[in-house]
């Protein structure tokens, strides 16, 4: 492993991406950056990180936001127990450090919402510890490069390679170190489709790409089916202003906005007697379309109907706030599985 270093180190000097975050080594800057890169691509994050630190520019101003604000500025980035993690993590450091980020890896693991990569990222770039930031661009380079067909969903086979990068982690360079094996990953040794082997500095070495077998590796257990969840979705407005309501504090994004639902794909003759049955007095139905909301674990197979009511009768708009569409775009967190239904009123 020891060889891969100055080649990697070379051809990051030349090769590295510019990135927002890369301009200083602030330990918040990183931590932000890092937690957001989480299942969302770089070119989709800078819009949402530039946004994030114009609003809350230092971690006590993060542990201090209101949630709804702090959800407001994550909406469209999904997994918002990311968010409120940051917030808890900024918290405790502003209790336990005194504002001041703790720089040992052990120290940065305890944070909430701060894993193994996410703490060898932050100790390694801000703080130059050695230790590795081992992610699915690491896993997949090593495999590659040793042509080994363990699976890595497995935590020894994980541990073993952490192990292995750690102990090569170049004193004096292991933040450099770390980045050049970022970005190797995502812009040479590419994940889905054929890695760019005569653009990488390891090529001589690599042995899936002496075999011609770099699409071979990683090696991973074929992925459970998600679950389909069939809904209908009401977009209930009366008078510009439309019926959101809050989801449970528990759960598939737990406190967000909605607009209600109900289970299984209604057509339209069904619509009415269900609308009926809540208290709704009706106006028109506007057929909305279908649409598909893909999370980790469920795929929501959606149809919407756009409601207009006549009047709001109290049993009927008793769990449901009414809100003018400014208030939809700015004040509640609407998660990015209804944007589809919300372009269409915006
Ligand atoms: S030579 Fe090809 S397969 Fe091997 S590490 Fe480089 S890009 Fe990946």
């Amino acid at each position: 492993m020891k060889e891969i270093v100055d080649p990697l180190l070379g051809w990051y000097a030349k090769n590295k991406r510019e990135l927002p975050w890369r301009g200083d080594r602030n330990p918040y800057h990183i931590w932000v950056s890092e937690i957001m890169l989480q299942q969302t691509r770089v070119e989709a994050v800078k819009g949402y990180y530039a946004r994030f630190l114009e609003r809350l520019p230092a971690i006590e101003d993060l542990a201090a936001v209101a949630e709804g604000e702090l959800l407001k500025l994550w909406q469209g980035l999904g997994y918002y127990n990311r968010a409120r993690n940051l917030q808890k993590a900024a918290q405790i450091i502003g209790q336990e450090y005194g504002g001041s980020f703790p720089e040992e890896y052990e120290l940065l693991l305890k944070l909430p919402g701060i894993g193994e990569y996410t703490a060898g990222a932050i100790a390694s770039i801000a703080f130059q510890k050695r230790v590795p930031a081992v992610d699915g661009n690491v896993y997949r380079i090593y495999t590659r490069f040793f042509a080994d067909g363990s699976d890595i969903t497995q935590g020894k086979v994980r541990r073993r390679i952490r192990d292995e990068i750690g102990d090569v982690v170049p004193e004096g360079h292991p933040g450099e170190f770390n980045q050049a094996l970022m970005d190797l990953g995502a812009s040479i040794c590419l994940p889905n489709g054929a890695p760019l082997c005569g653009e990488c500095p390891l090529a001589g070495r690599c042995l899936a790409c002496r075999g011609g077998t770099m699409l071979s590796f990683p090696v991973k257990p074929e992925k459970k089916a998600r679950k389909i969840e069939d809904r209908t979705v009401f977009l209930l407005e009366y008078e510009g202003k439309y019926l959101i309501q809050q989801r449970p504090k528990k759960g598939l994004l737990a406190g967000l906005w909605e607009f209600p639902s109900e289970e299984g794909k209604l057509p339209l003759e069904k619509i009415k007697p269900l609308l009926k049955g809540w208290g709704a007095d009706l106006d028109e139905i506007e057929m909305l379309g279908s649409g598909k909301h893909v999370f980790s674990h469920v795929e929501w197979h959606m149809l919407g109907y756009l409601v207009h009511l006549r009047g709001l009768k109290e049993e009927f708009a008793g769990g449901f706030v009414l809100a003018d569409l400014d208030e939809i775009q700015n004040k509640y967190s609407i998660p990015s599985a209804f944007s589809m239904y919300l372009e269409k009123i915006l």
